[in-house]
């Protein structure tokens, strides 16, 4: 293919939430685009009116923004091939569908979803297919059966139709090659057979043979995915398609399309992605294994509006955007190095699609809390400081000053897995403690060391630079002339300013609280001694 530029699509049918694996499959797409410095497009693929499901469409932009994966071209962004739903293009597809019809590789077929029922029964098969075999059965209603005069009359007098592929049958293909039988004897080249290279799976043989007639154009004129995919990705100059390795069998149907209506050598590239395993390797991941084992398997937080049924996302559940993203890269794809902390910026760099694995990857919810940790460590105070503020504010704590919350930040951050996990390290910054825990100095109180602290009190009261390293040798050396060690005199001091046995340097605490506080709190404690 002459390819001018990379143009790769993320195509989604919007009816629910977005699981990780469809947020995996922006993520190659976006990588792929942004080393080639090409186009990323999100087209929805809605089709299916049956599916729809109302919020689904803006649900899926405000994860893509919140992943940082911005479309170039999207329905909501415009750009030169717009409209990007498909539900916007329905008479687009048509023509196609007809073109197919008069090159003798679709038919129509008039059957209604109830007589297809009772043909289902009356021949007591279960999965009955509509394919090479039955189509010509004297019994089915369509044009290949009817002949070109019934079927016209059919379609004047309104009679609803669908069109369905034609896959192609030996007699097609004595009409189109005439010496195939000899052929096939020559050369052993099965003509039902295709090859087409697949970027992750290399060279991927498809069967025409084993494919059914699928339905192309629907009775209410809307196309299937299988039309539209194929037609939208022609006309949007699509370079390279990748997508999820359930797709894998539809392949052969989209190959046979791009055949006959716009050449092979005008197709994509293809890459089917491997799936996102369990946990244990049995199987897929499902929604209902995040709901079981308790962890987020949509990027945010999903409400389906039938049921009001809420599943929670990686957002919601306290994962920064960028710990998501790395974590979602190295699920199925390295940089063949140990390296495993990445940026965008960095990904798109190193991003190759010969480096994605074919296996699947299991998902290991320790290993996506460890890249959230290690990119909240990783992650500016600054920035930090509008995502946690707010989250702060929602759990009641009021902030009025902005820079005493980076320096908390700062001090706190090595502690936290999970963005919520700022709350119980930081409350304390901003409130006193509600529940102080003495039953944790009591055993080991004494005489000597409330003195200690009488002492402290009144040092820290003369006390000029309210910093944590003077703090600490004022501490010190009180402790040292009273003769105790100073280790034994850290943990009372603790609970006194943070209410239990967590946070930072305790130092670094009482400079943020600064002097009044800081001895408030060691005085209400005494109290309680
Ligand atoms: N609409 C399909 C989906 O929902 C797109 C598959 C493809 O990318 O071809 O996943």
């Amino acid at each position: 293919m002459n390819i001018n530029k990379v143009r790769v699509r993320f195509a989604p049918s919007p009816t629910g939430g977005l699981h990780l694996g469809g947020v995996r499959t922006v993520l190659f797409n976006y990588l792929f685009a942004k080393h080639h410095n090409g186009d990323f497009i999100l087209r929805i693929e809605d089709t299916d009116q049956t599916r729809f499901v109302e919020g689904a469409e803006d649900y899926i932009y405000q994860c893509l923004e919140w992943c940082g994966l911005q479309p170039d071209e999207s329905p909501k962004h415009g750009g030169p091939f717009a409209p990007y739903k498909q539900s916007e293009r329905k008479a687009i597809y048509k023509q196609y569908a007809e073109q197919l019809i008069a090159q003798g590789n679709a038919y129509y077929a008039f059957e209604t979803p109830a007589e297809l029922e009772q043909i289902r029964s009356d021949e007591k098969i279960n999965n009955f297919q509509y394919n090479i075999w039955t189509r010509v059965n004297q019994k089915m209603k369509n044009s290949i059966v009817l002949g070109e005069e019934k079927t016209k009359e059919l379609i004047n007098n309104g009679t609803p139709y669908v069109i369905r592929a034609k896959m192609p049958d030996w007699k097609d293909l004595e009409k189109t090659i005439p010496d195939y039988r000899e052929k096939l004897v020559e050369t052993g080249e099965n003509p039902f057979k295709k090859t087409v290279t697949d970027l992750v799976r290399g060279t991927l043989e498809l069967d025409y043979a084993n494919v059914d007639d699928k339905v192309l154009l629907k009775a209410d004129g809307m196309p299937t995915y299988h039309l539209a995919v194929v037609v939208d990705d022609y006309l949007m100059k699509i370079s390279h398609a990748f997508r999820g390795e359930e797709w894998l069998p539809s392949l052969p149907l989209h190959v046979f399309l791009w055949d006959n209506l716009f050449g092979l050598e005008n197709m994509p590239q293809w890459a089917h992605l491997p799936l996102i395993l369990k946990p244990d390797g049995n199987g897929k991941l499902s929604k209902r294994d995040g709901d079981r084992l308790g962890f987020p398997v949509f990027a945010m937080d999903w409400t389906d509006p039938k049921t009001n049924e809420k599943t929670i996302g990686f957002k919601e559940r306290g994962f920064l955007p960028e710990a998501f993203i790395n974590m979602l890269a190295m699920m199925g794809w390295n940089d063949g190095t140990d390296k495993e902390i990445f940026s965008l910026e960095e990904l798109v760099t190193a991003f190759s699609m010969e480096r994605v694995h074919k296996a699947g990857a299991k998902f290991d919810y320790e290993k996506a809390k460890w890249f959230n940790h290690e990119w909240i460590k990783k992650t500016t105070d600054y920035r930090l400081l509008t995502i946690v503020k707010p989250i702060l504010e929602d759990a009641g704590i009021n902030i009025d000053d902005d820079k005493k919350l980076v320096t908390i930040i700062g001090l706190v951050k090595d502690r936290c897995t999970f963005l919520a996990d700022f709350i119980q390290q930081s409350v304390f910054f901003f409130k006193q403690p509600e529940n102080i825990d003495v039953a944790a100095i009591k055993p080991k109180w004494n005489e000597q060391k409330n003195l200690f602290f009488a002492e402290l009190i009144r040092a820290y009261e003369l006390t000029q630079f309210w910093k944590h390293d003077e703090l600490e040798k004022e501490f010190k050396e009180i402790a040292a002339v009273n003769e105790i060690k100073a280790g034994e005199l850290m943990l009372p001091f603790r609970i006194m300013l943070v209410g239990g046995k967590f946070g930072p340097h305790v130092f670094n605490i009482a400079e943020v609280l600064g002097k009044q506080e800081t001895l408030s709190r060691i005085k209400y404690c005494l109290k309680l001694l």
